[in-house]
């Protein structure tokens, strides 16, 4: 078995939440969102590598944060970047070994195990693990050209975590941004590397806006 890693990126402001707490650092069920994100990894594999990127002005307070609730997981904490993209290259450079990486939005405390079972295995074998979940509401493509809908079978929600051989992903994301590269994925598949997904979770939910946090607070 490949060594493994995890990058849980929470650079981001978290704005869309409207609260002055970033949305990583809520408490759900009496606990950071973000410290519960990193459980998941570690109570999955008690050896993976946990590398946590934050805002360079949150790393303080995340660490009080750890003392107050007592979060004994070792992990790395990496600055943050400009985008998401510059964020995980924060956190996948410091990796000086070679493995598996799992890359992940720091508001999803919900991934299973069976999900990170899936994504290891799928990347094992084939170098990348991408999960994916299915719409269930219609879907239609509205612009200035007017509207079209779209078949929903063949259109597919990404998650996280996205899972890469180690040293390809370096190397792939040593390159200029692009505002496409909103994942990891889409920088994969841009260098020419084919991509290969596994079965993501509903309730793996990005937590986004107040109501997600509802919504967290009964599946969880
Ligand atoms: O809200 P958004 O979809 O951009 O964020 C997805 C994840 O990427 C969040 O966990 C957020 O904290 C993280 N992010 C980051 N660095 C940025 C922007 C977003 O780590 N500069």
């Amino acid at each position: 078995m490949k060594k493994r890693f995890a990058v849980i990126v929470a650079g981001g402001k978290g704005l869309r939440m409207g609260n002055d707490i970033p949305k990583q650092f809520l408490e759900l069920h009496g606990k950071p969102i973000l410290m519960r994100s990193l459980e998941c990894f570690h109570n999955f594999d008690s050896a993976m590598e946990c590398i946590v990127v934050l805002p360079e002005s949150q790393i303080d307070y995340w660490k009080q944060l750890c003392t107050k609730h007592n979060c004994t997981i070792p992990h790395k904490i990496v600055s943050g970047g400009k985008e998401r993209f510059h964020s995980v290259f924060n956190g996948i450079r410091t990796i000086c070994e070679e493995g598996l990486v799992a890359v992940h939005d720091g508001v999803r405390p919900l991934i299973s195990h069976e999900m990170l079972r899936d994504g290891f295995a799928t990347a094992e074998q084939f170098g990348s693990a991408v999960p994916y979940i299915d719409s269930v509401d219609s879907l239609r493509i509205i612009d200035e050209t007017g509207t079209k809908p779209i078949n929903r079978a063949t259109v597919k929600r990404i998650q996280t975590p996205q899972i890469f051989d180690v040293k390809q992903l370096q190397e792939i994301m040593s390159v200029d941004f692009r505002p496409e590269f909103t994942d990891e994925a889409t920088v994969w598949e841009l260098s020419g590397k084919t991509l290969h997904f596994y079965k993501g979770d509903t309730k793996n939910i990005k937590i986004t806006t107040p109501d997600d946090l509802k919504i967290a607070d009964v599946l969880l």
